[in-house]
């Protein structure tokens, strides 16, 4: 009855929301930009809008409650409650407004201005492309968001560089994690077991049918991590089938240079995550404790002291700026 009253299905999904669904009409209270469209999946459209009142921006995701001939409201208000519980993350979007119309229902959010990191991920652009530096900031980011909803029970399920969106792109702003569509809630007594999320970055145990479970988000987030740092997808084959080999098989190729640091603290930390076992994959909050994550000297002065206090005497300014590697000395 507890489990009930919460609204938390069999499913994993979440039925009670507190945000007040509108049926006015959207455009009376924003105006959509012209030929502004953020993005698309398969049954939403992303766009640009102004609410009249404020003037300020937002993205307004369209929704149809009816996909594939079947009703799919529950799911909609689904997202919307796991978007309201992780207001208190400011690595999740926030979600302002829901209005609802006949076929459709919109969520205005929060404007990440930065697009997906997806762009930066595959830039051929040397200066468009993630430093490694970039790269453990956002890291960071993301597993700071993903380690509120673990905490809070909540899977995303299709973590991957289009649903990890940026508040700006240059200079470079702060993650904001989106598409709450595949997300379940874990309990401790049901069982969830569903093929979904996307080829290139779902977990084994998704593909063998297994018991889904934060772990598989942190198998995603191994995934990321390796792209984000090589441009490369890991497991991308040819076809559907021959990436679920990939994956299944844990053919993936350690020898890209971005993954050959002297200290290989990045390759490392990738190798904890991408793990067939979901037990043997380290959680969001060990990553967050991992080397290659603690802050360097030049982001973080205060927590660089000690350090530099240990390891040199007077050189103060001559800590690199950059993690090229140092010639061996
Ligand atoms: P879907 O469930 O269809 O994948 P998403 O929520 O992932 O829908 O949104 C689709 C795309 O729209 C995203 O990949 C992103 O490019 C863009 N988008 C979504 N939300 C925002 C936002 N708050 N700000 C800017 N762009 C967004
Ligand atoms: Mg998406």
């Amino acid at each position: 009855a507890a489990e009930a009253s919460r609204g938390r299905g069999a499913s994993g999904l979440l039925s009670d929301i507190q945000t007040t669904i509108s049926s006015d009409a959207f455009t009376d209270h924003y105006t959509l930009i012209p030929g502004k469209e953020l993005g698309r999946g398969k049954f939403a459209v992303v766009r640009k809008c102004v609410e009249k009142c404020t003037g300020h921006e937002y993205a307004a995701k369209f929704m149809r409650k009816r996909r594939k001939g079947q009703d799919c409201r529950m799911e909609i208000i689904h997202e919307i409650a796991v978007l309201e519980l992780a207001t208190a993350s400011h690595r999740v979007v926030n979600l302002h407004q829901v209005y609802e119309m006949a076929s459709e229902m919109v969520l205005v959010l929060e404007f990440a201005a930065g697009g997906e990191i997806f762009n930066q991920c595959v830039s051929d652009e040397e200066d468009e492309a993630f430093s490694e530096e970039d790269v453990k900031r956002l890291m960071r980011q993301i597993l700071e968001g993903v380690s509120f909803l673990h905490q809070n029970n909540v899977v995303h399920l299709d973590l991957k560089p289009q649903n990890i969106l940026l508040t700006s792109s240059s200079p470079l702003g702060d993650i904001k994690i989106v598409d709450f569509g595949l997300s379940r809630m874990v309990s401790s007594h049901q069982e969830l077991r569903e093929i979904m999320g996307t080829p290139e970055y779902v977990a084994p145990e998704v593909l063998n049918y297994e018991p889904i479970s934060t772990a598989t988000d942190m198998w995603s987030a191994g995934v990321l991590a390796y792209v984000m740092l090589t441009g490369i997808s890991p497991f991308l084959g040819e076809n559907k089938q021959e990436t679920f080999l990939n994956i299944s098989q844990l053919n993936v190729s350690y020898s890209e240079e971005e993954l050959q640091q002297p200290d290989r603290t990045a390759l490392s930390f990738i190798q904890t995550l991408l793990r067939k076992q979901p037990q043997d994959r380290a959680t969001a909050e060990q990553c967050l404790k991992h080397p290659w994550l603690q802050f360097s000297e030049v982001q973080e002065p205060q927590t660089a002291v000690e350090e530099q206090q240990a390891s040199s005497s007077t050189s103060s300014s001559t800590s690199s700026s950059t993690s090229s590697p140092e010639p061996a000395s």
